[in-house]
């Protein structure tokens, strides 16, 4: 085995990590951590520390790190057949199995699913979808896709674009032209602090509306949206909040793309955002959970009225000129009916709505009345701590200040991984599915004690 400082050395003098500071990194002056393995909710690393880690991974690991059910299924789909392609009709047992598993639990008017690798292709799929679709339907104008600011769809040229962050922009010569963005559902960070939840759903509405009376509906095919914003903020939306942006959508005729990576089998404690929240999606995208990172594997869901303009296309115009060498790779196929078989043995999906809801509760007492906490929020097992510098005036920190990575970094000192998320002071939390109330106490006691050491 490597030792650790021939590793350090080779990490900073060769690898180009992602959403990293380049920089710092290569010249040593960020830090480097080198996970060496896990079990259930925690993670070790070379040196021997031991870390509960509370965000999964990116919010991926769901069942838990060290499932031998998973690797053992893993390694004999590579034993027998380590790759086949699914092009013109080809299929393997795991991949045929897992587009059933995956299709009995998707919401009934959902017709067929295609697999990828990653949750930023399989939204670049959709988005072709959705244009392939309005061309056949004759209407090529209808090309627009909403997505909303703080949303988070990837960081490929059009996920990226979708993507509602700044940092995914800026100097990346993103949004491309046909990404437009609408308000996101972050009631929080309402314009008005006097409006109730009714009135900003109301707001919402109406910035929609008005976006799409500027543009024309004949322009505008999709909206997409996570059904709790994720990276933006971990945020839970305003009660009637889907419905009333359905019936707007609707009565546009535009498609409803519910992006699910992070919500997919269980985060929320149902298993999909969709029947969460009432949604009618037409497509619905699918990674992380699926697999739960074991390999990688994304899905993209569609409806019965998109398949069937699809397959007459198809009638009309020849095969459908869409896939990628590793479309339902069979590793990734073996690795989902693996996870997905735990999933329903452990029922991981109740544990994730009864010890998600202990744990959201309990991070409410520990830090609500904090003067430096504007909130606590959450659904499911995604919570959220917001860090404010003026609690009474809703005046949030310095950027600059990075005080939420300074919380998160006192938690690793203690034991606990939680995220810094992207844009704001968020704290975030999306631990494995099979955290126990054990393990939420030990959170939340780590994260209480951080605030309170770094900001009082
Ligand atoms: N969509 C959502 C909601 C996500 O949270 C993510 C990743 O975090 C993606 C899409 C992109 O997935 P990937 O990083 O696998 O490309």
């Amino acid at each position: 085995m490597l030792r650790n400082d021939q590793l350090e050395q080779w990490d900073r003098e060769s690898f180009f990590h992602p959403s990293t500071h380049l920089g710092q990194f290569a010249r040593g002056e960020a830090p480097q951590r080198i996970i060496r393995t896990g079990q259930g909710c925690f993670i070790e690393d070379r040196d021997g520390n031991r870390f509960l880690d509370a965000f999964a991974g990116l919010y991926c690991v769901n069942v838990g790190y060290g499932r031998p059910e998973i690797a053992e299924a893993i390694a004999e789909q590579a034993r027998e057949l380590a790759y086949y392609h699914a092009y013109v009709g080809h299929g393997t047992e795991a991949s045929i199995t897992l587009a059933k598993m995956v299709m009995d639990r998707a919401p009934a008017h959902m017709s067929k699913v295609y697999f990828g690798l990653s949750g930023s292709d399989a939204n670049e799929t959709n988005v072709k979808l959705v244009w392939h679709y309005n061309n056949l339907l004759g209407r090529p104008e209808k090309k627009k896709i909403i997505s909303r600011w703080r949303g988070y769809h990837g960081s490929g040229l059009v996920t990226g674009s979708m993507t509602g962050l700044k940092l995914f922009h800026d100097r990346f010569d993103l949004p491309l032209e046909r990404i437009l963005h609408t308000e996101p559902a972050y009631f929080y960070r309402r314009p008005d602090p006097d409006m109730t939840e009714a009135d900003f759903v109301s707001f919402c509405a109406a910035e929609l509306e008005a976006l799409i009376a500027r543009e024309g509906a004949e322009t505008i095919a999709a909206f997409i949206g996570e059904p709790v914003m994720g990276t933006g903020g971990l945020v839970p939306p305003p009660a009637g909040y889907w419905d009333v942006i359905q019936s707007i959508l609707e009565r546009h005729d535009i498609l409803l793309i519910a992006d699910e990576v992070v919500t997919g089998f269980g985060r929320l404690g149902s298993m999909f955002g969709s029947e969460h929240y009432g949604l009618r999606p037409d497509l619905i995208t699918l990674a992380k959970g699926l697999t739960s990172a074991y390999a990688p594997l994304s899905a993209s869901i569609v409806s019965g009225r998109m398949w069937d303009v699809l397959a007459r296309g198809t009638d009309e115009y020849g095969p459908i000129g869409h896939g990628w060498t590793y479309s339902a790779h069979p590793i990734g196929a073996a690795a989902g009916v693996a996870n997905l078989r735990l999933v329903d043995e452990l029922g991981l999906v109740q544990n994730a709505a009864e010890v998600g809801a202990y744990f959201v509760a309990a991070m409410r007492t520990a830090l609500a009345d904090h003067p430096h906490v504007g909130e606590v929020r959450g659904e499911g097992m995604l919570c959220a701590v917001e860090l404010v510098a003026d609690k009474a005036a809703r005046r949030f920190h310095d950027p600059a200040g990075k005080v939420a990575g300074a919380v998160v970094a006192e938690m690793a000192r203690n034991g606990v991984i939680a995220r810094a998320m992207p844009q704001g002071d968020i704290i975030g939390f999306a631990p494995p599915l099979c955290l126990t109330r054990d393990e939420a106490d030990q959170v939340v006691a780590v994260t209480r004690n951080a605030v309170r050491a770094t900001l009082g």
